[in-house]
């Protein structure tokens, strides 16, 4: 059956390989961009995640035209790294504001179309770091790691309305990202990870596909690791 899927940051990286795992099953997607030319064979609706006015009108867009949300996959994401002794006021907030309250404001205005209709999917994007941690982040770790509660919260309140919440936390994924890490910091990093290399965007696609599915009905507020090996023990 297809179902209505909304990819935030759906436009490169890991969200385009998730909308495009949905988009090979048959679902529709909608992805949200926020400048340039988005990639085609999606429902592109402009959308930065800060703002709740567009967060509503590309709601209202979605619903027209391919009917209420479904399936919300909150991927949207931005980091602004700095060692806290030089990490402003600013670099911290923003990064609140895009992770964690944006992705609230994504998944509220989903809630409602999924309790009318009794069923719903939301998948969050964290990442190993949320609950590793990681030098020169605290900002992003702070906002991913707050995901998880607000996953879990979340999946307990409308587990009963057969509305499933989980978290994904991919390692190190080849995108733009981790593209703005120097050739040492990659090289480091591989060293970390058991299956000693980055991942590709579509094993992450991967398993937001499946957390889905019919098959992953019974699973609500868990967080799966998609990371190589390199947060095991969490
Ligand atoms: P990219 O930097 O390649 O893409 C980020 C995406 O988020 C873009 O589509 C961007 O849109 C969108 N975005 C950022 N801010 C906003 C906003 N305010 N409103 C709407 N959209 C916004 O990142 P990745 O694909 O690598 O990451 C995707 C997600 O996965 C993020 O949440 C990231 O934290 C997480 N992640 C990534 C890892 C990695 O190694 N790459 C590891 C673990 C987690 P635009 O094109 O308009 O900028």
């Amino acid at each position: 059956m297809s179902r209505s899927v909304l990819v935030t940051g759906g436009n490169r990286g890991i969200g385009l390989a998730i909308a495009r795992a949905f988009a090979e099953a048959g679902d529709k997607v909608a992805i949200t961009y926020r400048s340039g030319e988005p990639p085609a064979g999606f429902l592109a609706v402009k959308c930065d995640i800060t703002d709740t006015e567009q967060v509503e009108q590309a709601y209202k867009e979605i619903e027209e035209k391919h009917g209420a949300v479904e399936v919300l996959v909150a991927n949207a994401g931005v980091t602004r790294d700095q060692l806290l002794m030089r990490m402003s006021e600013d670099d911290f907030a923003s990064v609140l504001e895009t992770n964690l309250t944006g992705t609230f404001r994504v998944v509220k205005r989903a809630n409602r179309g999924m309790l009318r209709a009794r069923k719903g999917r939301i998948v969050l994007i964290s990442s190993v770091v949320g609950l590793l941690g990681s030098a020169g982040q605290a900002n992003y770790a702070a906002s991913k790691a707050g995901l998880v509660g607000f996953a879990r919260s979340i999946a307990r309140e409308l587990g009963s309305r057969n509305i499933t919440c989980n978290v994904v936390a991919p390692g190190f994924v080849d995108t733009d990202m981790t593209r703005a890490l120097s050739d040492e910091q990659r090289e480091n990093i591989v060293k970390q990870v058991p299956l000693a290399r980055y991942a590709q965007p579509e094993e992450i696609a991967a398993s937001v596909r499946f957390l889905a599915s019919d098959e992953a009905a019974y699973i609500t507020g868990a967080v799966i690791p998609v990371d190589g090996g390199l947060g095991m023990g969490h």
